[in-house]
């Protein structure tokens, strides 16, 4: 069973219109599950606790939150990023979903979950909004996994842009591997090929840098050899996903060109090399800001969850790849 938050609770969260962070996308992606698809169970948003929240931020910064949304008023945490009067009651909730998916899966009452929440969170820093997000929700989620038992976490990141948030949160750890593959140069800045990680953490941050224009077959060349081998070797208790889908070829603001379909390779790759390890997968929404495009790319990703045969797309080798192994190689036997 696919354990799956759609609710419209999440377009409660309000960026002020002519923002692309806009409530209409968890809209767009609720209309996949009006009438849900056989296999796929609809679970109640949950409020994270403020502790499970203190897994990944300080205090101070998630009080100024709440007192943001208590003021009233709608103010912007940084050039990007806005809090409305519902937005810590919809960020919390946000954290929430995810971790009780999380939680579901790693008792195996759900195969695997999808989170269809905002705000999005990989940009998310210990103590500070960034980038559209509050709070990190999947930082906060691999961080309860542990806290429950889970002996390590994978997330993978296919955003368009790179969780600098995420990133941050474990670069140090080993107990949890972050994979990015993301475009740059491209905002927030990081995200090289030489950010591995570091102490015990080192070669447990995998970045993978694309340049502007990336197609399907470039993308699914990252995925097939650098995070199949990686999910086998690494052997995560669960697999995480920041499910961007901003480098879709519709989107107003990745520079990619990726179709709704590649999203179903990418899931294909990821799902089968998880059930070899026996690792359960959940996904939550990050980026993604052309309405079609992204409900069209969700459908892709639930298809192969309910079990159906990816879409057949082939690797395309490319100059950039043969670096990315270069580097990634020192850590892993790719
Ligand atoms: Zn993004």
């Amino acid at each position: 069973m696919i354990g799956v938050v759609s609710d419209p609770v999440f377009m409660e969260h309000d960026t002020g219109g002519y923002h692309p962070e806009d409530p209409l996308r968890v809209q767009y992606i609720h209309t996949l599950f009006s009438d849900p698809p056989e296999g796929v169970m609809l679970v109640e948003p949950v409020e994270a606790r403020e502790e499970d929240i203190m897994l990944n931020h300080e205090r101070a910064y998630i009080e100024k939150v709440r007192n943001t949304s208590a003021s009233g008023r709608t103010v912007s945490l940084d050039p990007d990023t806005v809090c409305s009067p519902m937005s810590f009651d919809v960020a919390l909730k946000a954290a929430g979903s995810l971790n009780k998916l999380t939680e579901m899966a790693l008792s195996g009452e759900i195969s695997s979950g999808f989170a269809s929440v905002r705000p999005p969170g990989h940009h998310a820093t210990h103590s500070s909004a960034m980038g559209f997000c509050l709070f990190n929700n999947i930082a906060i989620a691999a961080k309860k996994a542990l806290s429950m038992g889970a002996k390590s976490v994978l997330i993978v990141d296919f955003d368009v842009h790179h969780g600098n948030g995420t990133e941050e949160s474990f670069y140090n750890d080993d107990k949890v591997l972050y994979f990015s593959t993301h475009q740059y140069p491209f905002y927030p800045g990081t995200g090289a090929l030489s950010e591995v990680g570091s102490s015990k953490g080192k070669g447990f941050t995998v970045n993978c840098p694309m340049s502007y224009g990336k197609v399907d077959g470039e993308y699914l060349a990252v995925y097939k050899y650098i995070l199949d081998p990686i999910i086998r070797l690494f052997k995560p208790s669960i697999v995480l996903v920041s499910a961007g889908f901003d480098s879709h070829a519709m989107d107003p603001i990745g520079g990619m060109r990726l179709s709704s379909e590649c999203f179903g390779a990418i899931a294909g790759i990821i799902r089968d090399a998880s059930l070899k390890v026996g690792a359960p997968v959940v996904y939550t929404l990050e980026g993604g800001y052309d309405m079609d495009a992204l409900r069209d790319s969700v459908q892709q990703v639930i298809e192969v969850m309910r079990g159906n045969k990816p879409p057949l797309i082939d690797p395309l080798e490319w100059q950039e790849l043969d670096d990315m192994i270069a580097i990634h190689k020192k850590y892993w036997d790719l």
